[in-house]
């Protein structure tokens, strides 16, 4: 009897987005073709956000013909997007392959547009008033998942904008999911890409002590912010649980590191929860705490998540504990609350109202 022979799968060409201009230069050079190619298809697909083959008129004939064969431009399809009534946020919902589902965020503001990327499919860290948490973990996003929600929504808003911020604040950990992160961040400062400054890119981090360490070792200027919401222990441990293992002092000391080593004021996130944190002894220790090391302070009063008890304080309540900490703390902002209407502010992004 003749064995079963396996179905041979066609092997399909990696994604133009998960690619470095470096990798993409020797994927070509396997097939043939000179290295240059890659910086032509950088410069087509970042530059002059031009994805077509018929459209690469400076490439040859040949070479456009094979394209599709030799690296997959297509981006993750938007299901759906939302928009706030003022138009100012959008949320997109991004179809993976595999079926499952990714969300993000752009914002305008008066000042910027702000792209805020996720880089997990759900968090396994499980926060307790954040509704990515409460899906648990589906997966990592690829590097080219990362970097496809970028040139998704660049595309949705025509590339009008010459300068852009991006913020890893949508759903997941990001130093979670450090490799395919670092390598979305390289291909999207690429100065012959989207040459996005590193200063222009902020990873959010609930705390994982080791990674915020790696990270400060990277030489970059990218921005930290680091998810603190409790000034003791004891209710870190439960707002984040990601505090049993890694406690504030250690935090803090890595959070200082990385200040230090990277010339940036590192932003301490603070979600206030009405009667939990924002009791006038908190913003005393915030402030001492902020002292310690180059921060700024970051407020973000709670945005609802259904099935979750916290309470947003009143407005009265999140300037007054703004005002406590002024005096004391180097910088203190108010985050405004963008996207509530659609579900899509920080905390929200987990298949809610779409
Ligand atoms: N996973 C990263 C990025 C998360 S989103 C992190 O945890 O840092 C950005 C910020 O929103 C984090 O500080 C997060 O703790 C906070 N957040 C989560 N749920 C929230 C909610 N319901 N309301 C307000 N902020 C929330
Ligand atoms: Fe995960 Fe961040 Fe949500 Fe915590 S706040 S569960 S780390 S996405």
């Amino acid at each position: 009897m003749t064995p079963v022979q396996p179905i041979q799968q066609a092997q399909l060409p990696p994604s133009f987005y998960g690619l470095s201009r470096d990798q993409l230069a020797s994927h070509l050079v396997t097939h043939g073709l000179p290295t240059f190619r890659a910086q032509q298809l950088f410069s087509w697909v970042y530059q002059k956000h031009e994805r077509h083959p018929l459209a690469m008129t400076d490439l040859p004939l040949s070479f456009r013909g094979r394209l599709e064969e030799l690296c997959d431009l297509r981006l993750p399809p938007a299901e759906a997007v939302l928009a706030t009534p003022d138009s100012a946020t959008h949320k997109f919902v991004l179809e993976l392959a595999g079926g499952a589902r990714v969300e993000c965020v752009s914002m305008r503001t008066t000042r910027r547009l702000t792209f805020c990327l996720s880089s997990q499919v759900g968090c396994a860290l499980g926060c307790a008033f954040c509704a990515t948490g409460l899906m648990g973990l589906k997966r990592n996003l690829a590097a080219s998942e990362i970097v496809g929600q970028v040139v998704a929504m660049g595309d949705f808003h025509r590339w009008q904008d010459e300068r852009f911020n991006i913020v890893f604040m949508g759903m997941g950990e990001p130093l979670a999911n450090y490799k395919a992160l670092m390598d979305a961040i390289r291909i999207l400062r690429d100065e012959r890409g989207l040459n996005m400054g590193a200063r222009r890119i902020t990873v959010s981090t609930s705390g994982l002590v080791p990674q915020i360490r790696k990270l400060a070792g990277e030489g970059l200027q990218l921005g930290l912010a680091l998810s603190l919401h409790a000034t003791t222990d004891e209710l870190r441990d439960r707002l984040v649980p990601v505090n049993r293992r890694w406690p504030l002092r250690e935090l803090m000391a890595a959070a200082r590191e990385y200040g230090e080593r990277s010339g940036r004021r590192v932003t301490l996130e603070y979600t206030l929860l009405a009667g939990v944190n924002d009791r006038p002894e908190d913003a005393a220790r915030l402030a001492d705490m902020a002292r310690a090391l180059p921060s700024k302070i970051n407020l973000i009063p709670y945005n609802p998540v259904p099935g979750l008890e916290w309470k947003r304080p009143d407005h009265r309540a999140v300037e007054a504990f703004a005002h406590r900490l002024m005096p004391r703390a180097p910088a203190v902002t108010v985050r405004r609350t963008l996207g509530g209407e659609i579900w899509a502010a920080c905390g929200q992004l987990g298949g809610l109202g779409a």
